[in-house]
């Protein structure tokens, strides 16, 4: 290895890939094995795979220029995860190697986000990346060219099947986030998220607005979650939150039959939970933008998803052994006409004001 220089360096493209970059590497070489380059340089298959070994070690290994190799690994031992200063998971990593005909045949390099599980069109030519030559030959990390198709010789991928798949809006949100692009898709209720919270969160709110109420999660493997996450990415970015929320809020009273639910988040099933954990761990503009919504939906102010600000008289007189007649003058004879609400056929009073109630109609 300590003699080995590399007959002909390359510069990486902005955004190449690690493993792309390698095979164009061995292809301007022409390294009959990529096996064989890799083991020159001194790695494994694994090592480029999940990008454990030293960059600046490979970026001398392959006599680089200035240029440093622009990866989806992080500068200090390749970390698998790391794209555009955002944590990933392995998880977010496709395994097989991806690509867009099109831009291959254009730029002739592997784009680092073409390895993004979330990522499955190319937003520059509206094709579905595609993970195999249409001869059926799959492209492998392991290939000596990138765009050669070793079986059928094509010079670059052939198309599978029709690869036309409508325009993604939250993939180019997501490439936005990563500093991949720079086109005009900041959302601020997103922006202010990571990027795997905001993945989280978009696919919560698109399972709310494709399947309603329900007490728990729907299963993973009972839905697409390409298509959850931009219908969710959509009802945010069309401010249709609080519609979504008022439907679910209905269903939620037609069922239990309960006005205002001790914990306002409960009106929302799952999704309440989803809330409840995240307005914990801060509040950030898309949670207060929901909390608002819920509101709305309730019909009476939100302040904390965890704790109700109104009870019906219908609740308390159920609590407390009395008629709601008995409730409702005492409310009128307090004054309290101001600070009430009416919902329908039921009373609300401040959950605060309870007591007052209590102290002026007698205990119980
Ligand atoms: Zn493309
Ligand atoms: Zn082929």
């Amino acid at each position: 290895m300590t003699n080995w220089k590399p007959p002909i360096p390359i510069e990486p493209y902005p955004s190449e890939s690690l493993g792309g970059f390698l095979i164009r590497y061995c292809e301007t070489n022409g390294w009959p094995s990529y096996h064989h380059f890799i083991r020159l340089l001194g790695l494994s298959l694994s090592d480029v795979r999940y990008q454990k070994g030293d960059l600046r070690d490979i970026e001398r290994k392959l006599n680089m220029g200035p240029r440093t190799l622009p990866t989806s690994g992080s500068r200090q031992g390749m970390a698998p995860g790391f794209l555009g200063g955002e944590i990933l998971s392995r998880d977010h990593f496709h395994g097989q190697r991806r690509v867009c005909r099109r831009c291959l045949a254009e730029t002739g390099y592997q784009r680092s986000y073409w390895e993004l599980r979330f990522i499955t069109r190319c937003h520059l030519h509206g094709e579905t990346l595609q993970a195999e030559c249409g001869c059926g030959e799959p492209l492998r990390w392991t290939d000596t060219s990138l765009s050669a198709c070793p079986k059928c010789l094509s010079a670059v991928p052939q198309s599978v099947r029709t690869h036309s798949e409508p325009a993604r809006p939250f993939q180019e949100w997501c490439l936005f986030k990563l500093g991949l692009i720079q086109s005009n898709h900041s959302l601020p209720q997103l922006d202010d998220l990571t990027l795997l919270d905001a993945i989280r969160a978009v696919e919560a709110v698109g399972l709310l607005e494709t399947f309603g109420y329900g007490a728990n999660k729907p299963s993973d493997t009972s839905y697409d979650a390409v298509d959850v996450r931009e219908a969710g990415f959509a009802v945010i970015r069309e401010d249709r939150i609080a519609a979504a929320l008022a439907l679910v809020v209905s269903r939620y009273r037609k069922r239990t039959g309960v006005l205002c639910p001790r914990r306002p988040a409960e009106a929302l099933g799952w999704f309440g939970t989803f809330i409840l954990n995240g307005w914990r761990h801060g509040q950030t503009l898309l949670l207060k933008s929901i909390v608002r919504s819920l509101s709305e939906a309730l019909g009476y102010p939100v302040k904390n998803p965890e704790i109700s600000s109104y009870v019906s008289l219908l609740e308390v007189a159920r609590v407390a052994g009395r008629r709601v007649e008995e409730l409702e003058s005492g409310v009128e004879e307090l004054g309290f006409g101001d600070i009430t609400l009416r919902i329908g056929t039921e009373l609300l009073i401040p959950v605060e004001r309870i007591y007052d109630l209590r102290t002026h109609i007698g205990e119980w």
